[in-house]
């Protein structure tokens, strides 16, 4: 097959592939029999690019890494159902069931008693190092499948994002250490109101902290729809968000967190949510639109790698830099109609979620970077958390890791979060500068937008120069600090 035909087998089995994951996060029937033979056939079509091709590069690294996720499949499989079968208490229920690693978050978001949060904690930790034996496997696999093509995944997910490891590492360290203290001040400021205690400590993780702190939030956004204000905004900007359809029924397997997928790029991308509180609703809503514009910008013509292959770092830039509307003050007021008052608590609340997101996203890219150049076991890995935990915030036990979503699921952590954060700070100085304060309103930031989002895989990734101490400033600048 020649390189065009290749491509466009590869794009027709990867849609196929993911509209069943779609549906399979959707909540909806999907073929698990399908979903296996489409992705040994998958796996094939890239087989066959790396005996004959080197070039296009991304397309390169692309095939080795679906080729690592098919052969690990099974283990992966295999490590979520021990998981589900290790990781439960007998001790507490939630909406009559047993409470275990799958509804563990809702039980820290529901529960407004500490101390049965830390014992469910607490009970989940001493569980956690029995799961190490399936995630070494599962990571074993895609060693040695990256090591056929002298590659490891940390090579390769540096190389696409356009980083090196020293850069992203000394990146991490500057914007966890800077964020340290505001984020300790802020924690012990919202302890009693979010945690109901006076202390932030080891068990109140990150997801406890995001599943509470926005509850008051929620009076300000009752009678909106997150929807109807994004599609607005989008078309005033001069997108056709229409194009991406929208799926917000309640279905009871249906994902709790909001998705996008981009089935067919661009004419077939799909954005799903649940309604959950209208707080968290808004700033999912906006974050998966960004993804929406990001995939139906994309210009037909070109070729499959540049439509599809796309770092996680410039993904992330269109969501984040849609969401961040939430924090554009004049367009809570304007669009929103939100007061004062309202205006900074929502300002203060999100800027204490970004700290938060800066310390936790310091340790684990870290570790995960670490854990791939040294080598380590799950043990060590717990204990270099462990260190980078009291480093950027306040130190957890190690085995935590084991029990994260996406540390033991994933090759890497992704950094690629924080870039895309650093990122949009830096477009959007130059979206003031250019289009003035209420820049959304100016049909040339529509279209500035709309070029950027249309260059997909050829996203210059060093264009726009990231600014860690910026960032930090605007975000530590909590109004209660001062
Ligand atoms: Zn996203």
């Amino acid at each position: 097959m020649s390189l065009e035909e290749l491509a466009s087998r590869y794009e027709d089995i990867r849609a196929k592939l993911s509209e069943q994951f779609y549906f399979q996060k959707a909540g909806l029937p999907f073929d698990k029999d399908l979903m296996k033979s489409l992705s040994g056939e998958i796996s094939k079509v890239c087989l066959e690019f790396l005996q004959k091709y080197k070039e296009p590069r991304s397309m390169y690294l692309e095939s080795v890494s679906t080729i690592a996720q098919s052969e690990s499949l099974e283990a992966r499989l295999e490590f979520e159902e021990k998981r589900m079968a290790i990781i439960y208490t007998e001790k507490y229920q939630l909406d009559g069931k047993k409470v275990n690693w799958g509804n563990w978050r809702q039980f820290n978001s529901k529960v407004d008693d500490p101390s049965k949060r830390k014992e469910v904690f607490d009970e989940f930790l001493t569980k956690a190092p029995a799961l190490a034996p399936w995630v070494e496997k599962r990571f074993r696999i895609s060693k040695e499948v990256y090591a056929r093509y002298g590659l490891t995944p940390l090579d390769a997910y540096l190389e696409l994002e356009g980083f090196g490891y020293d850069e992203l590492r000394e990146l991490l360290m500057k914007l966890g250490d800077g964020a340290k203290e505001a984020f300790l001040a802020a924690a012990e400021h919202y302890a009693p109101e979010v945690l109901g205690k006076k202390r932030y400590e080891y068990y109140d993780d990150y997801y406890t902290w995001r599943g509470r702190i926005y509850r008051p939030l929620n009076k300000y956004f009752e009678g909106m729809h997150p929807v109807k204000k994004v599609l607005e905004l989008l078309t005033s900007m001069g997108f056709d968000p229409r194009k991406i359809k929208v799926d917000d029924e309640d279905r009871e397997k249906k994902s709790p967190s909001a998705f996008c997928f981009s089935i067919r790029v661009p004419d077939d991308v799909r954005v799903v949510f649940r309604r959950v509180s209208p707080f968290s609703d808004f700033g999912s809503v906006f974050h998966e639109f960004g993804h929406g514009i990001h995939g139906i910008s994309a210009n037909p013509e070109d070729p499959v790698w540049k439509r599809y292959i796309v770092p996680m770092n410039v993904a992330e830039t269109f969501s984040y830099l849609t969401e961040s509307m939430l924090e554009e003050p004049l367009f809570l007021q304007e669009e929103l109609n939100l007061g004062k008052a309202e205006i900074n608590d929502i300002l203060d609340r999100r800027k204490f979620m970004k700290l938060a997101f800066l310390t936790f996203y310091a340790a684990n890219g870290i570790m995960k970077m670490e854990f791939w150049r040294k080598e380590y076991n799950a043990e060590e890995a717990a204990k270099r958390w462990q260190e980078l935990t009291k480093r950027f915030f306040l130190e957890v036990p190690g085995s935590y890791w084991l029990l994260h979503h996406i540390m033991p699921n994933y090759e890497m952590y992704s950094p690629s979060y924080v870039i895309a954060a650093l990122r949009v700070m830096t477009i959007k100085k130059r979206l003031r500068e250019e289009f003035g304060e209420k820049w959304w309103k100016h049909p040339g930031a529509g279209r500035f937008i709309k070029e950027l989002a249309e260059t997909r895989g050829e996203f210059n990734v060093r264009e726009w120069k990231l600014d860690p101490d910026g960032y930090l400033k605007e975000y530590t600048a909590l109004s209660f600090l001062k």
